[in-house]
């Protein structure tokens, strides 16, 4: 009996064992002049503990064996709640004054994607997405109807004031008053995103932003922009960015960063680095995170800082913010 149960128990352990998935978790939360004088003591301690927080949500997804897509999905949505990151609360203002939110989500294992631009009133933009490409038969919906749909859907909906902070409105309005490009407000990009492979080796991709300060005429980024801003390919990579969208619109950078590894055999890190190098050349900056079905996970930035971070089941963590940590 004795015998029997200690079998038991060695059969129970080693499946448990064999069943522990391997997974990769990447996330971004902007990239721009981030540098050490730049950031005071508290505003880097709270935004590696934001990222720490969307990488723990995403992570326990994956160690419960949860899908990848499931993941970027949940780290997503912390860091839309967090004040401190360009998506969801906290988001930039248009040139009008309002928070039109752009997101998108991608599955590599069957290449399905969800994307909305210049929605208003859903609290977690990247769900709205994952909504699009769930319920519906398109994959990008826009402005009033984005926002309908998720209505109809029954997603969570927030006033349009939950997503506006003090810091942002000054960002305008500082803008506005030095007649600045909206960059030069902020000296850095806030869009969040998550890449993940889960323990079935399919990768996904989700971005979320506020876009601009002081984008005008219904102006829509990269970030839901499908092949630009966002892409999974469970062939090739998973790729989330973040910078000036122009550029990333132009070169396809997700798309392209894919079909290099896909049709050149390069590294995921090796295709984000020579498509970042030329969005460089046409005077694009930004990075892009990146993760390939096996788990070679990274990033590529050409700004002086990203706020960044990775997990994996190997007990793998880090938390980066400056271009110096690697
Ligand atoms: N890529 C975003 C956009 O152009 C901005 C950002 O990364 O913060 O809308």
């Amino acid at each position: 009996m004795r015998f029997l149960f200690f079998l038991g128990a060695v059969l129970m352990s080693s499946s448990a064992a064999q069943a522990a998935p391997k997974w990769t978790l990447v996330i971004h939360g902007g990239a721009g002049v981030i540098e050490r004088e730049r950031l005071t003591h508290e505003q880097d301690k709270e935004i590696r503990k934001a990222l720490d927080q969307a990488l723990e949500a995403g992570s326990r997804v994956l160690g419960q064996g949860g899908s990848s897509l499931d993941a970027v999905e949940a780290a997503v949505k912390v860091l839309e709640d967090d004040p401190n990151f360009n998506a969801g609360r906290g988001a930039v203002f248009t040139y009008e004054g309002r928070n039109e939110l752009d997101a998108a989500i991608m599955d590599g294992r069957t290449r399905a994607a969800g994307a909305v631009a210049r929605a208003t009133r859903t609290r977690n933009p990247v769900s709205l997405a994952r909504a699009v490409m769930e319920k519906s038969p398109h994959v990008f919906l826009s402005a009033e109807g984005a926002d309908q749909f998720s209505i109809e859907q029954g997603l969570p909906q927030v006033d349009p004031s939950w997503f506006s902070t003090p810091e942002r409105k000054r960002q305008l309005d500082e803008m506005k008053a030095k007649k600045v490009g909206w960059y030069d407000v902020d000296l850095k990009y806030g869009t969040v995103g998550a890449v993940a492979v889960d323990g079935n080796g399919h990768v996904a991709a989700a971005t979320s932003t506020g876009g601009l300060t002081g984008k005008r005429w219904g102006r829509i980024g990269d970030s839901p922009v499908i092949g630009a801003g966002t892409y999974a390919d469970d062939r090739a990579c998973a790729i989330s960015a973040t910078g000036a969208g122009e550029y990333f619109i132009r070169l396809g950078v997700a798309h392209e960063i894919c079909a290099r590894v896909r049709l050149k055999g390069e590294t995921p890190k090796q295709a984000a680095d020579a498509v970042l190098a030329e969005l460089g050349t046409l005077g694009g900056t930004g990075g892009v995170i990146v993760t390939g079905p096996g788990g070679n996970a990274d990033w590529s930035f050409n700004t002086p800082g990203m706020y960044r971070a990775k997990a994996t089941s190997d007990g793998v963590k880090k938390i980066a913010i400056y271009g110096d940590e690697g």
